[in-house]
């Protein structure tokens, strides 16, 4: 077993910081106060391939895979969290949806425009009344000869004001007694969709969330994704891997919080000496680095299980849920070394906290995800745990 990154991941990754922090870190600040990063950064980052970083080359891509993804997203994300929050949602969920459950001809015709950077794109799961109990959605989908009639509104929904592709899950007609669930693909500029002014945030503040409201949008069957009714279970392959996403993200905000505490520590002066000499600050500093090195350790391994093609399982929530409790606790004490300065806008380590919260909350809260785990440790050992129902 080599823990060692190969020498192409390393380019990488070096390339993703270098990157990131010559376009993103000279503007993380005024994108948050202004709470939208610049629309030409879509374009810089598809000129470097991250906007299409799993897609293969014929449909325009970078050809990677999630590991790849993971180490792109914790650099983009040490230096802007809801930057970081948006190439995610692009890639790890309306991208990835369609290449988990579109066709070819799908595929050949959504992809490459999102995958070069002409366009961003967003996915449609969360409503007003369900977020956690996704399956309790309303918006529905009605059959009408060729084409597929949507009404309901979605809420939360990340590359919203911008996007130029979304991915709308929508209730069918229910089949045996059971709740049917498609995805369908909407292009902006189809009548019927509307989007909301963007929801003012805590935090992932350069990234847009907005309402998006289907009234009568009419989509053919060309555009519905994968096998009849079956979304759900496509949700759920596309959700792993955003949770193990959001996990880097996690780690590249903890990571900031940590630069940022040793060179402050290093700087500040009090009683004569620099604070990193105190037994309490370096406490702090170690068990964050503890923290971080566990959090990439478990991260690696569900990218690679998910690239071999093995299921993780609930070893994603399990990094999910210690990576982004990590990440808070880690700018919270960032904030406890800064002292006073932690806690202005002059310096980055309250943002860094704002954006870390989110991921306790996106894509599976801690909560269900304890649930899940709580299940699947159970089973393991020979238990049955209840399921929760919508
Ligand atoms: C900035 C931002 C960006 C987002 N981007 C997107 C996006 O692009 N696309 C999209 O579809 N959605 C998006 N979301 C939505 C996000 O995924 C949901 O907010 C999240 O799933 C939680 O749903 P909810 O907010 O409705 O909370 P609820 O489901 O109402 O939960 C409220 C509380 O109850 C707890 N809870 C619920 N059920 C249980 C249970 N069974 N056991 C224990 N506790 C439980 C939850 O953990 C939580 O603490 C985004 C949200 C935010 C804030």
């Amino acid at each position: 077993m080599d823990f060692s990154l190969p020498d192409e991941l390393v380019a990488l990754r070096d390339a993703a910081a270098r990157f990131a922090a010559g376009e993103i870190e000279p503007h993380a600040r005024d994108w948050d106060r202004a709470a939208r990063f610049d629309d030409a950064m879509i374009g810089k980052l598809g000129a470097q391939g991250f906007m299409g970083i799993m897609i293969p080359e014929r449909f325009g891509g970078a050809g990677g895979d999630h590991m790849m993804f993971a180490i792109i997203l914790e650099e983009l994300a040490r230096h802007d969290g809801g930057l970081a929050l948006a190439v995610e949602g692009h890639n790890g969920l309306c991208c990835q949806h369609i290449m988990v459950a579109g066709n070819d001809e799908q595929k050949a015709k959504f992809l490459p425009p999102l995958a070069r950077g002409e366009q961003i794109g967003s996915w449609c799961l969360t409503e007003p009344g369900s977020g956690t109990d996704a399956a309790g959605m309303r918006t529905m989908a009605v059959r009408n000869g060729d084409d597929w009639v949507i009404n309901g509104s979605k809420q939360f929904i990340t590359n919203g004001d911008r996007a130029g592709t979304f991915v709308v899950m929508a209730l069918g007609a229910p089949a045996g007694g059971r709740r049917v669930i498609h995805a369908f693909v909407v292009e902006r500029d189809t009548p019927g969709l509307l989007t909301g002014q963007p929801e003012e945030k805590l935090g992932m503040r350069s990234s847009d969330t907005v309402t998006v409201t289907l009234d009568d949008v009419r989509v053919p069957e060309a555009n519905r994704l994968g096998a009849p009714g079956q979304a759900f279970d496509d949700v759920r392959i596309v959700l792993q891997g955003g949770r193990v996403m959001i996990s880097a993200i996690s780690l590249g905000l903890a990571r900031a919080a940590l630069e940022d505490s040793v060179k402050y520590a290093h700087e500040r002066t009090t009683f004569g000496k620099a604070i990193i000499n105190y037994q309490m600050i370096q406490s702090k500093i170690a068990d964050m680095a503890c923290q971080i090195e566990a959090s990439r350790l478990m991260l690696y391994r569900n990218a690679t299980a998910l690239d071999a093609g093995d299921s993780p399982g609930h070893l994603t929530a399990v990094t999910k849920v210690f990576s982004s409790e990590m990440a808070t606790r880690a700018c919270l004490e960032a904030i406890q070394i800064l002292g006073g300065y932690g806690y202005l806008r002059e310096y980055n380590v309250e943002r860094y906290l704002r954006d870390a919260k989110l991921c306790e909350i996106g894509e599976g809260t801690s909560e269900i995800l304890r649930v899940l785990i709580a299940r699947a440790v159970s089973k393991q050992l020979g238990f049955e745990a209840e399921r929760p129902a919508s």
